[in-house]
């Protein structure tokens, strides 16, 4: 362990090896060991790494808050990783267009997402180097530390899922967009995407049924990784790595 200013409690400590990305993404993506994951740069002088523990910062957190963050890991991972129920989806014209969990924890999972968005902006291993909270950091780590998830306008999430066999396991570094004008930070791990908005002004009209709210069920809304742009972005870096002469 190497000593440092711990970026949560922002008190001098030993500093640990911190997953951005909880562990268990890893795990869930690397299937056992059948698939071992491999870390590929959209940057073609760096090579693919091997990352059988996934990739970790050992500059933002001590002990302390890193097991703060774990609670919140652990019900994540339990409640996300794990098959769809086919009874939960909601078709339209034959095709799911979403599905619903009817029971789950709005704070812990609201402050799952805000956890991840933390430490990836807090972060400044090249994987998270697109994920800055600039103005907003502050308000996120107060919210993490009080164990306040806010309200569904407070940093909103609204989450997609890639329930094709490809994109089920996708995972790609977190990124920035604009939807309707307002800013995103879209979070894309373990076949899932969490839009969250990184921006005061209201969440766009169309977001209103979907954001994660107290009261109501989670409406997760499904899509095929082949009719997204990011499988071309992905594809033609694999592509690039694998056929270099
Ligand atoms: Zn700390």
């Amino acid at each position: 362990m190497k000593s440092g200013r711990c970026k949560f409690c922002e008190s001098d400590a030993l500093l640990v090896k911190a997953h951005i990305y909880p562990k268990s993404v890893y795990d869930y993506i690397r299937r056992g060991d059948k698939y071992p994951s491999k870390l590929y740069s959209s940057d073609s002088r760096i090579h693919p790494k091997r990352t059988q523990i996934g990739v970790y910062d050992q500059t933002i957190l001590c002990q302390t808050c890193e097991d703060g963050f774990k609670k919140y890991d652990d019900y994540g991972a339990a409640l996300l990783l794990k098959d769809v129920d086919p009874a939960t989806l909601i078709p339209n014209a034959n095709t799911p267009v979403a599905y619903s969990v009817a029971k789950y924890d709005y704070t812990r999972l609201k402050l799952f997402f805000l956890g991840v968005l933390w430490r990836a902006s807090a972060s400044r291993h090249e994987v998270f180097q697109k994920c800055d909270l600039g103005p907003h950091e502050h308000a996120v780590r107060a919210m993490i530390r009080d164990g306040d998830p806010g309200g569904p306008e407070d940093f909103g999430v609204a989450l997609r899922r890639y329930i094709d066999d490809l994109g089920q396991y996708s995972t790609t570094s977190p990124y920035r967009t604009k939807i309707c004008g307002v800013n995103f930070t879209v979070l894309h791990m373990a076949g899932y995407k969490a839009f969250i908005k990184t921006d005061r002004r209201l969440l766009p009209v169309e977001f209103a049924p979907c954001v994660l709210a107290p009261g109501r069920p989670l409406y997760v809304l499904t899509h095929d990784i082949r009719l997204d742009k990011d499988f071309a972005f992905m594809r033609k870096v694999v592509m690039s790595r694998t056929h270099r002469k």
